[in-house]
C-alpha cells in the first residue's frame, strides 16, 4: 500500500511544492487548507485524483481537523507523515499588534500543529509509526522588529517539535522541523517590501531567496525513512542566513 502524507497549507507555496514532491516520489497526499477554492484549483492541476485528496480545513479548529483526518483515513487507510506547514504572518510593532492579531498567529502557527498532531498520531500508531515535520522559520531563531507574534509562534513551534520528539519518539514517531529563510511565496510577497528584499539578498550568504522546491526536498527527506535516526532536530534551509549573526556588509567587503 502506498504511503500517505498529510500536508497542511497545501493550496500554494511551500505546501503545494511539498505535495508535488511526495507525489513524484510515489506517495499519496492529503491536502488541507483553509482556502478551499485555491486548494481545489491546485488539486485539479495536480491531476492525480487516485493519489490525492483535498479537504478544506482550518488547522486551528479541532473539530474541522478531526473531520478532515477521519475522511483522510477513510479514503487512504493510513497516515505515515504529517507536514505542519500552514502558517500566517502578521508583521507589526508590538504596540500596534492587537490581541486579535497575536491570537490569530498563535492559533494557526502553534495550536494548529498541536491539533493536527493529536489528530494524526492514532492513525500513525495503528500503522506502526510515522513522522512529523513542522515548518518553523529563521524568525523563530533570530529576533527582529515587527515579528513579535510571528517570531514567537515559530520559536514555540521549535520547542513543541522537541517536546513531541521526546514523547512520540518512544512510540516510533519521529518529529523534526524545517526552518526556512525567505522563500519567494505569496506570503513573502505580502510582507517583504522591495527594501526588505534587497536587504535579505545582502544578508544571506547565497545572496538570494530560497525556492519552494528547495524547501520541499528537505521536508521530504526529514519525513521519509532516509532520515530514520533523525529526531527532535531543526534543519535550517536558509542559504546560510541563520549562521551569519554578525554578517555586516562592511565586514564582508560588500558595496
Ligand atoms: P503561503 O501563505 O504562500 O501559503 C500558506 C497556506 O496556508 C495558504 O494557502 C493559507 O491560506 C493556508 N493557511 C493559512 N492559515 C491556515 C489555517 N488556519 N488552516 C489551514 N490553512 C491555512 O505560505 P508559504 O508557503 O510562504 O509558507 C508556508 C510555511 O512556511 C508557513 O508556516 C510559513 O510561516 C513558513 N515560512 C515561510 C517563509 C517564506 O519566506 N515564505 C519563511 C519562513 C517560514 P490563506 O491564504 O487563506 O491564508
Amino acid at each position: 500500500m502506498k504511503q500517505v502524507a498529510v500536508i497542511t497549507g497545501a493550496a500554494r507555496g511551500i505546501g503545494l511544492a511539498t505535495a508535488r514532491k511526495f507525489l513524484a516520489e510515489g506517495w499519496r497526499v492529503v491536502m488541507l487548507d483553509i482556502d478551499g477554492e485555491t486548494q481545489d484549483r491546485a488539486h485539479r492541476e495536480l491531476n492525480d485524483p487516485d493519489n490525492t485528496l483535498a479537504l478544506q480545513c482550518d488547522v486551528s479548529a479541532p473539530d474541522q481537523v478531526a473531520t478532515a483526518i477521519d475522511a483522510a483515513v477513510a479514503r487512504f487507510g493510513r497516515i505515515d507523515v504529517l507536514v505542519n506547514n500552514a502558517g500566517i504572518a502578521i508583521f507589526s510593532p508590538v504596540m500596534e499588534t492587537s490581541f486579535e492579531d497575536w491570537s490569530a498567529v498563535l492559533a494557526t502557527n502553534l495550536s494548529g500543529p498541536f491539533i493536527c498532531t493529536k489528530a494524526c498520531v492514532p492513525a500513525m500508531l495503528a500503522g506502526g509509526g510515522g513522522s512529523i515535520v513542522n515548518i518553523t522559520s529563521i524568525s523563530g531563531t533570530r529576533a527582529s522588529t515587527l515579528r513579535v507574534a510571528y517570531g514567537t509562534s515559530k520559536a514555540a513551534l521549535m520547542h513543541l517539535t522537541k517536546q513531541l520528539a521526546a514523547e512520540l519518539g518512544t512510540q516510533g514517531i519521529r518529529v523534526n522541523a524545517v526552518s526556512p529563510g525567505p522563500v519567494d511565496t505569496a506570503m513573502a510577497k505580502k510582507v517583504h517590501t522591495p527594501d526588505i528584499r534587497a536587504d535579505y539578498h545582502d544578508a544571506i550568504p547565497l545572496n538570494r531567496y530560497g525556492t519552494e522546491e528547495e524547501l520541499a526536498e528537505a521536508i521530504f527527506f526529514l519525513g521519509g525513512d532516509r532520515a530514520s535516526y533523525i529526531n527532535g532536530t531543526v534543519i535550517n534551509v536558509d542559504g546560510g542566513f541563520a549562521a551569519t549573526g554578525i554578517g555586516l556588509a562592511s565586514l564582508r567587503g560588500a558595496d
